[in-house]
């Protein structure tokens, strides 16, 4: 507080996005009140300067002072490894790379608040290699409970997104109030968490950070997760066919729609070991995600990757034993598989001519199928896309603003943020990466 003849004026919120004001992906926003500062996610940038996909083999072994110069790391006093540190706290919304993949370079000493699933993630993501970030520090926050850093009471919303326990933080200061939506859905396998947003909306809000993710984007042929599940389980019914799925072993609402769609149409989910990992990690968080242990319908294929000789290393490996599908079984029910793709086990079906007859659903970003296309097209297996986005449609978009009605929304997590200007008119306020606001 500053006094003016007796009068007590009070501090401003100062509010900072490094990058993801119109862009996409690499997400860093500071926020200030008084002396206390934190800094909302810490991410790897999907895009560099040309818009082309951001090369993140190219940050390795570089310093931090050329990764500041070369724009990736921001220029930020009193946040990296080598300086007295400066920040309250980091708030990491979900475990997507681009939220969190520059979290290595950060001064250990500041607490990173996250949720149990995503800490849980990125504890695995470091253990197979996929990111530096050794997450030490860390605090795992309870749903909807607030607490505070220093001048600020922070309070963690779960919402609906493909990545797992993702978080929204309502951030309060100085009377003022920020809600940042992180990245987040209305047509999850968590829908009712948008719902309750929807009908329970946190009130008084002065700015919405909020993606928009979607805007500009196509939105798909089919509309929700449940959707895909319908969709997954009508194909699957065909028991002609050994059927390939192309997922992410990370989007674990998408793996809960293909086992539900497997039990459904009687068959066998078969994944490899790096994602049973991942779903019996996650069992600590919810006990709905299916498990290898959890019989008929779920086999593992100890497919000879790095990822599995990891595991195998240091015994891991040998807790799945027990779902092991061997290469006989593979042969004699080939058609009631549905097979999780990755790069050698594709390669090790081709080899051993399990691939006639069958067929690849593919349910990621149509962006990856150009990685993949030329293999299946090779050996003439035909594609059935079977997809929906991790991110809110335009439509969720205006329902949400509609129930938060907060004074302005700042586009943020967008290529196009002056389609929010048509969407939201006068409460749009388009900022420029790196240009500090105050509320
Ligand atoms: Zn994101
Ligand atoms: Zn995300």
């Amino acid at each position: 507080m500053i006094s003016l003849g007796g009068l007590r004026t009070r501090f401003s919120m100062k509010v900072t996005i490094y990058r993801g004001a119109k862009e996409t992906g690499g997400t860093c926003i500071e926020l200030q009140s008084e002396n206390s500062r934190i800094l909302i996610d810490f991410g790897l940038p999907l895009v560099d300067e040309n818009r082309e996909p951001f090369d993140s083999k190219k940050i390795k072994n570089k310093s931090k002072e050329d990764l500041i110069k070369s724009g990736v790391l921001p220029a930020i006093k009193g946040l990296y490894k080598d300086e007295q540190p400066v920040f309250d706290a980091i708030l990491l919304s979900h475990p997507h790379q681009d939220h969190y993949g520059l979290l290595s370079f950060v001064n250990p000493k500041i607490p990173v608040y996250l949720s149990q699933g995503c800490k849980e993630l990125i504890k695995i993501s470091y253990y197979f290699g996929q990111t530096d970030c050794d997450p030490k520090n860390v605090e795992a926050v309870t749903m909807w409970q607030p607490f505070k850093k220093g001048n600020f009471t922070i309070t963690p919303y779960l919402v609906d997104h493909s990545g797992f326990d993702a978080l929204a933080f309502l951030i309060e200061s100085e009377s003022k109030k920020i809600f940042y939506s992180g990245d987040f859905r209305g047509h999850g396998r968590k829908s009712v968490l948008f719902d309750n947003i929807l009908k329970t909306p946190p009130k008084n809000i002065d700015y919405l950070i909020l993606e928009g993710s979607m805007l500009g984007r196509d939105k798909g042929r089919y509309h929700s997760e449940k959707d895909i599940e319908n969709e997954l389980a009508r194909v699957l019914k065909n028991k002609t066919n050994l059927f390939f799925i192309a997922c992410s072993s990370q989007n674990i609402d998408r793996l809960v729609s293909i086992y539900r769609a497997c039990v459904k149409s009687n068959r066998i989910f078969v994944i490899d070991p790096y994602t049973a990992l991942i779903l019996d990690k996650l069992r600590k968080v919810s006990t709905k995600l299916p498990q290898f242990d959890w019989g008929k319908n779920i086999r593992l294929f100890f497919v000879p990757n790095r990822y599995t000789m990891k595991m195998a290393g240091d015994k891991s490996l040998f807790k799945f034993k027990s779902a092991k599908i061997t290469y006989q079984e593979i042969q004699n029910i080939r058609n009631q598989l549905v097979v999780k793709d990755s790069y050698t086990t594709r390669r090790i079906f081709a080899d051993k001519k399990y691939l006639g007859n069958s067929k690849l659903i593919y349910s990621m970003w149509d962006g990856y199928l150009p990685d993949v296309k030329p293999f299946w097209d090779m050996h003439n297996v035909p594609i059935v896309k079977i997809h929906s986005s991790g991110h809110a449609y335009v439509e969720e978009l205006q329902k949400f603003v509609k129930a938060i009605n907060p004074k302005y929304i700042i586009p943020n997590h967008t290529f196009y943020p002056e389609k929010f200007l048509e969407l939201f008119g006068s409460k749009t306020k388009i900022v420029n990466d790196k240009e500090t606001f105050e509320i």
